[in-house]
């Protein structure tokens, strides 16, 4: 089923299930040459590395988080979650149920966040609201999510006391050993208590204590916390759909080097869901839509499947933010800390250019 073309063509109908990096930057060159609905759990396209910083400094987010109307004017929209799958429909939590001709699977993670952008800004303001009035605050993580949130506050609030609990043995674990060396080393430096081999109970923990107890049984004062660990993928609605045996034990979406999915010609996955092995960051995400893109309209012009192009895991740069200054970034060359890598993320966290890249205004 195909929907009609300003031209009276008929095209094919492209549903594209979540809007975040992945899912954005892949609907919004097909907009044009596709009948692309976009189905998401929430109004507006996020940034996800940009909210550590938009809990300290809430009017940061004011560009970091786009209503999917500001960048897809020719796409329809469907603000819901995805639960199902049929062999040619998705199903929404609100009862719809969309057809496709040809299906994206970009569910990275699945956020509890609002599903309205001015309740997403409110939260922020929350946020920070609560680091400015505590003296002492518990980080329960130290991923990517901790660490950076450590680091925004221990350099706008130098005076607060932060605490980070971790159950791992080192910080930033999808690092190398290095990287996480270096900023333990950078986050003592700030005076950031770190307690590794250690969790903290999050059935059990209350703010109104102003005590929280660790697994070895120490005792941090805090007058408040925040938790990081990390978001659960968004496959979890796929558990009993026609693609349940499609996932990975990790509940990754295997796909092939084109990223269509495992026996599937017209279903394809791009982004964190995939089990490229490759780390996960939105730059390469955008690479996947890139690709797909291609090979979505390949195949739409009734192109052979010979000619799809093959996408190749390459190695990934990351840098973890340390602050609005300093990063530590894992290059092909190695682990360097400080201004380098502070200078390529940390000043405005790729806002612009991602902004830009989105044929948004900078
Ligand atoms: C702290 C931190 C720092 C990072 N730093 C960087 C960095 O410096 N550079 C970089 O390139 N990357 C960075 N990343 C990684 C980057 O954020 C991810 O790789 C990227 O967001 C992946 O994009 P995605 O579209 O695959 O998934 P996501 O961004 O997770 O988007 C998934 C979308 O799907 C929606 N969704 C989920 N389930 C459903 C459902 N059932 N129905 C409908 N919608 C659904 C979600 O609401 C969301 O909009 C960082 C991540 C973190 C957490």
């Amino acid at each position: 089923m195909g929907g009609v073309a300003g031209d009276g063509s008929s095209r094919s109908r492209v549903v594209v299930v979540g809007g975040g990096v992945a899912g954005a930057f892949l609907a919004k060159p097909l907009q044009f040459v596709a009948d692309v609905v976009v189905i998401d759990s929430k109004e507006y396209f996020e940034m996800p590395w940009t909210e550590l910083r938009s809990m300290v400094e809430p009017s940061f987010s004011g560009r970091t988080l786009i209503k999917h109307t500001d960048y897809l004017s020719n796409a329809r929209i469907i603000t819901s979650s995805a639960v199902g799958i049929t062999e040619d429909q998705v199903l929404t939590a609100d009862g719809d149920s969309i057809t496709f001709d040809y299906l994206v699977i970009a569910t990275g993670h699945a956020y509890s966040t609002p599903k309205s952008r001015d309740r997403r800004l409110e939260q922020f303001e929350q946020d920070s609201q609560k680091i400015k009035s505590s003296q002492s605050i518990l980080i329960v993580g130290g991923g990517p999510t901790g660490v950076e949130l450590a680091g925004e506050i221990a350099v706008d609030y130098p005076e607060k006391k932060v605490t980070i609990v971790h159950k791992g043995s080192r910080l930033l674990e999808f690092l190398g050993p290095k990287a996480s060396k270096k900023a333990l080393h950078w986050l003592t430096s700030k005076k950031v208590d770190v307690l590794l081999g250690q969790s903290v109970d999050l059935n059990s923990i209350s703010e109104a204590d102003g005590a929280y107890m660790t697994s070895a049984g120490e005792k941090i004062a805090a007058d408040c916390h925040f938790v990081c660990i990390g978001k659960p993928l968004g496959s979890s609605w796929l558990q009993n759909s026609v693609l349940k045996d499609c996932l990975n034990e990790k509940g990754r979406l295997m796909v092939d080097e084109c990223f269509r999915v495992r026996g599937r010609s017209n279903i394809f996955a791009i982004g964190d869901i995939t089990d490229v092995p490759e780390i996960k960051e939105g730059y390469i995400a955008q690479k996947h839509s890139a690709v797909v893109s291609k090979n979505l309209q390949l195949l739409m012009k009734g192109g052979k499947e010979s000619k799809l192009v093959k996408y190749k895991a390459a190695s990934a740069t990351t840098i973890v933010s340390l602050g609005r200054k300093e990063g530590v970034g894992q290059f092909p060359f190695g682990t360097v800390i400080g201004c380098l890598p502070g200078r390529i993320k940390s000043k405005d966290l790729f806002v612009e250019k991602t902004r830009k890249n989105l044929g948004l205004d900078s």
